[in-house]
């Protein structure tokens, strides 16, 4: 088990760098606890299996070192490093049982045939295989595979860190449910470091207790998923997480007042720089509400979700959405909105202001 601490990593996979676009990964530095469950969340082509081929050894960095236990390990092979990784697509033996699967790793490492034994069967009832145990994998579905995929990972039990590459992507949805409660149960039972890759933020929510937040090669954000919806430090983590996403509208910066449309917003905290080129107001339509005075706004759109009702209105620079409980009247045409200071925020060249 380890504490995995990245230091100033940048990845590109060119050979000459001109701008911020050709870096893959750029400036990160992270601390994961031993025995942590974390995920790293971002869409397709943030940077996400760059960061775990370099944590994994598979990949070497361009700049910045990887350290395990406070000891470096950039210059390590995979095998020395002892991870698990479990890539997007599964990655079994044809010809060999769904048993001899689950054992190869295990007895290539040296465990005695009985403790491969139980251990395998204790693998396999977990992930529901044991009634396959005995068939070939050639003749299973994608959804099997990848629970084979997922059972060599987690066979090994004295790895350094479980690393989960969107493992979820080829399993049926009611399997995914249920496979995402049992990795989660998994890591309560067997507390080691596990990191959860996925562009899905339920997965995310659900399994991590630190969810870090990619966006073009960044880390834009690490946090608890509450961290997250309360206080997104950047917009892109506010409209990514929530559904609907934070309202992102732009706004006028003078003298540490921010105003939309002329209007005065207050905000959570004191702002004291304002030499941005972009500045712009984030409120989640949760905390937005309907009320006598404050910023005029069109009502366009009413959509009942059951429990609540997401209204569309507009300002004049820009859109808002106002989530309201189901049961409130919502005013037609011209209202005023007004927003909870508390979680309204100013943000400066996208990066919240503070
Ligand atoms: P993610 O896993 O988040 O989808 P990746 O780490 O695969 O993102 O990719 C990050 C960026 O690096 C993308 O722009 C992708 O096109 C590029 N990239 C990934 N792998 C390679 C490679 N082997 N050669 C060149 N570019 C790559
Ligand atoms: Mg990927």
């Amino acid at each position: 088990m380890s504490k995995i601490t990245l230091d100033n990593l940048s990845h590109s996979y060119l050979d000459k760098q001109n701008s911020n676009a050709d870096w893959a990964l750029r400036d990160i530095n992270l601390d994961w606890q031993d025995g942590g469950a974390y995920a790293l969340l971002g869409p397709s082509g943030c940077g996400k299996t760059t960061l775990l081929n370099i944590i994994s050894g598979l990949l070497n960095p361009t700049k910045g070192k990887v350290l395990f236990d406070d000891k470096e390990v950039t210059s390590q092979t995979p095998v020395e490093r002892n991870i698990a990784q479990i890539f997007q697509f599964p990655v079994i033996y044809d010809t060999m049982t769904v048993y001899e699967n689950l054992a190869f790793p295990l007895k290539n490492r040296g465990m005695s045939d009985g403790e491969v034994d139980s251990r395998v069967k204790e693998i396999a009832e977990m992930l529901e295989l044991t009634k396959t145990l005995n068939n070939r994998a050639s003749g299973l579905t994608a959804d099997g595979k990848q629970k084979i995929s997922l059972g060599r990972g987690l066979a090994r039990s004295n790895v350094n860190v479980i690393m989960f590459d969107e493992p979820l992507t080829v399993i049926d949805p009611h399997l995914k449910w249920v496979l995402r409660s049992k990795l989660k149960e998994l890591h309560q039972k067997i507390n080691r470091t596990m990191i959860y890759v996925t562009h899905d933020q339920t997965e995310a929510l659900t399994f991590a207790d630190q969810v870090v937040v990619m966006h073009e090669g960044q880390v834009v954000q690490t946090g608890t998923p509450v961290e997250l919806f309360e206080k997104p430090k950047h917009t892109f983590v506010g409209h990514f997480i929530g559904s609907p996403g934070m309202n992102i509208i732009p706004c006028q910066l003078d003298n540490g007042i921010a105003a939309i449309d002329g209007v005065k917003v207050s905000v959570s905290s004191q702002i004291k720089k304002s030499n941005f080129s972009k500045t712009e107001i984030g409120i989640r339509p949760e905390f937005v509400s309907f009320s006598k005075e404050g910023l005029p706004v069109k009502v366009l759109k009413v959509s009942n979700t059951g429990r609540h009702k997401i209204i569309d209105t507009e300002c004049k620079s820009g859109k808002i959405k106002v989530l309201s409980h189901s049961s409130k009247n919502i005013p037609s045409g011209s209202a005023f909105l007004s927003f909870d200071q508390k979680y309204t925020y100013a943000y400066g060249d996208n990066w919240i202001i503070e």
